[in-house]
């Protein structure tokens, strides 16, 4: 393989780049009666939709701005991903971009709590702002009322990785000598398929993402290496060699 000069990681969020899951970490931690709520309510109302509505609940019983942030603060967040990330981004050659299913205020709540704040070139995910009320509003990347997007791959509605994988790259042209997509979960399948077999996936094991490249990696198609990894130590290893 000729030298890779100017490589791309793209890193999911949730259980991927941390160690837990941001939308359900919060209500575990402060309002699990909402969390089992939202354990049924999953089945018929949209993810995101569902943790605005579960944000807004919160809301009204009085739980705070600065409450949701230190929940954030305190969620596993492994230092050895952090060595990592901020390793290779020390390096020089490699560019970052997050894209994920949770939401902005989330993801640069911890990332500026891990001194991350400037690792990634872009963060696609569904907008979130705080009201002066202390309400954390939270939409979908994909507007309901606008046009939908058209994967067929089963992203949720709110957004496809693939396109927006796509999208990021035509933004960043030339072409990446190289690609490393960390992901775990089932939406993550969708856009490992654009990548090319000079490019890796990096895949959480005993997730959502290793069911599907199992069962349709073959059969849609996947030309990328994929290789499996379980805690962020060894994430930091395989960026070693990068
Ligand atoms: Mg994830
Ligand atoms: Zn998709």
């Amino acid at each position: 393989m000729s030298p890779v000069q100017r490589q791309l990681v793209v890193f999911d969020f949730d259980w991927s780049l941390a160690d837990q899951d941001t939308d359900r970490w919060i209500f575990e931690v402060l309002a699990p009666d909402i969390r089992r709520e939202m354990k049924t309510a999953k089945a018929e109302i949209q993810w995101t939709d569902l943790v605005a509505q579960s944000l807004q609940k919160a809301h009204s019983r009085g739980i705070t701005k600065v409450a949701i942030e230190n929940t954030l603060k305190i969620m596993p967040f492994h230092p050895a991903m952090v060595r990592a990330v901020s390793k290779l981004k020390a390096d020089g050659k490699t560019t970052f971009f997050c894209l994920s299913n949770a939401n902005s205020v989330f993801i640069n709540t911890i990332l500026e709590s891990k001194g991350l704040e400037l690792l990634f070139e872009e963060v696609v995910t569904n907008p979130a702002e705080w009201e002066p009320s202390g309400l954390l509003k939270l939409r979908r990347r994909v507007d309901p009322r606008g046009p939908q997007h058209t994967c067929t791959i089963g992203c949720s509605p709110n957004m496809c990785k693939g396109a927006e994988l796509d999208a990021f790259l035509a933004r960043h042209l030339p072409d990446y000598d190289r690609i490393i997509y960390v992901g775990d979960g089932t939406n993550d399948f969708c856009p490992i398929l654009r990548l090319r077999s000079q490019d890796k996936v990096l895949c959480r094991s005993h997730r959502g993402l290793q069911k599907r490249i199992r069962d349709e990696g073959e059969k849609e198609g996947l030309k990328c290496e994929v290789e499996y990894w379980a805690g962020a130590w060894e994430i930091e290893e395989i960026f070693g060699t990068l």
